[in-house]
């Protein structure tokens, strides 16, 4: 990936999880660049990656494998008003889908991503 200095976003992942992601996966991108182009260390393992990934929010992983792949994701989601837990295997569009029990709106949590080996 760093042989040049071209950042790759694939468009897959905007479609498959949202700008929310896609910022983090920027940012995280960015960091490799600019660490790179510093002359740091820019390896997920170095340190001064850890440091600025930090600094900056970004997660620590790369982009994230097209689910079904290898890893499995889970979405977690949460009620607003009773707190159920919803765990989906596609992204739920929030604005349109309530939760189940009280109708009350679903709240995006994060997300679990299981290794298949
Ligand atoms: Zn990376
Ligand atoms: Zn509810």
């Amino acid at each position: 990936m760093l042989k040049s200095h071209n950042i790759e976003i694939n468009p897959k992942y905007y479609k498959e999880f949202g700008m929310e992601t896609l910022v983090g996966i920027i940012k995280h991108e960015l960091c490799h660049y600019h660490l790179h182009i510093e002359g740091k260390g820019y390896k997920h393992r170095d340190l001064d990656f850890k440091q600025l990934m930090n600094k900056v929010g970004a997660p620590r992983f790369c982009q994230p494998l097209p689910p079904n792949q290898q890893n499995q994701t889970i979405l977690l989601y949460r009620c607003e008003k009773c707190e159920k837990q919803y765990r989906r295997k596609r992204k739920v569009d929030t604005r349109k889908y309530v939760c189940g029990r009280c109708r009350g709106k679903l709240i995006y949590m994060g997300r679990e991503v299981f290794v298949k080996k």
